[in-house]
């Protein structure tokens, strides 16, 4: 088979990156599922990255209770979990790169500042040209099309520069921003196919603008409808979706594969978390959620 390395395996390798904000819980379930099923659907490498970059929105235990979690719902990653925490030089070593090529400026604008003076949240450009020497730094984001393709979603094309402008790669407090420590990850991993939730379809031309930026690859992206909680917001840690009790991994396995669409027979829960995400990959298509973007009201 073309593409298909000594390993027996396919050159895909795809991710699942939880933040370690909080516990896994269904809707983080469903995201590493379908990442998961993809990845063995293409005969491909499933990794898991914890993106703990953020300590003060960390949980202390999250990233040890994601994995184990998810070691417990039969989902187990092929090659050791990476924590971008220890990819800090990579991310220093880009910024330099960035900062050489002139493609970075230092902002001190207060976001409560342009919260309210910019209610689109464009960024306006106000330090671009201020030399300062520190603040945040955000790259100069030039006007020009990018278009995203994506294997489940229409094909979008997006001007940065319209919206959300210069956005920022390393915070105020030197941390660096999510959609460079992204990047870079996704590139040191050698990652080829992004599968993830909706939610992060609008990091995409960013992320695209960084990899053009920094001469790295563009993986295939794939974005999933995200299951909306009660209240019509995506489930989430910040939404106080519950953590999964891996003590009934079987049940809510068949409950994720349900508001999948898979409809599972009702005997399937009481079977071993294995032979659930076993029965999955049988019945997983590859195109099924071509168009969807939201997924049926959890009750
Ligand atoms: N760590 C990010 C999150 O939990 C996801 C990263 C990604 O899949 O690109 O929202």
């Amino acid at each position: 088979m073309t593409g298909t390395i000594a390993t027996g395996r396919s050159t895909y390798r795809g991710r699942f990156a939880p933040s370690p904000t909080g516990h896994l819980h269904l809707g983080s379930l469903v995201g590493a599922l379908v990442s998961y099923l993809d990845a063995r659907a293409h005969d491909g490498t499933w990794l898991v990255r914890i993106d703990d970059i953020d300590p003060p929105r960390e949980i202390a235990g999250a990233a040890d209770s994601i994995l184990r979690s998810l070691e417990a719902h039969g989902l187990n990653c092929d090659e050791s979990p990476r924590f971008q925490s220890q990819s800090r030089q990579l991310h220093d070593d880009a910024v330099r790169e960035l900062l050489d090529e002139g493609a970075l400026f230092f902002c001190s604008c207060a976001r409560k500042m342009l919260r309210r003076t910019q209610p689109t949240g464009r960024y306006p450009g106000t330090c671009r040209q201020r030399g300062l020497d520190k603040g945040a730094l955000r790259v100069r984001v030039e006007a020009a099309p990018i278009e995203i393709q994506d294997r489940w979603q229409s094909t979008h094309v997006y001007d940065l520069s319209a919206d959300p402008g210069d956005f920022i790669v390393r915070r105020r407090d030197g941390l660096i921003a999510y959609q460079l420590a992204c990047v870079i990850d996704d590139a040191a991993q050698n990652i080829t196919h992004v599968v993830r939730g909706i939610d992060l379809f609008e990091s995409t031309p960013r992320q695209h603008y960084l990899q053009s930026k920094l001469q790295l690859p563009h993986p295939d992206y794939a974005h999933f409808p995200v299951v909306i909680g009660k209240d019509g917001d995506k489930l989430s840690k910040q939404t106080g979706a519950h953590a999964l009790d891996s003590a009934h991994a079987g049940r809510n396995l068949a409950q994720a594969l349900d508001l999948l669409g898979f409809n599972p027979p009702p005997t399937l829960q009481s079977e071993a978390p294995a032979n659930i995400v076993a029965w999955a990959q049988l019945h997983y298509v590859t195109t099924m959620f071509r168009g969807q973007q939201q997924i049926a009201q959890y009750s």
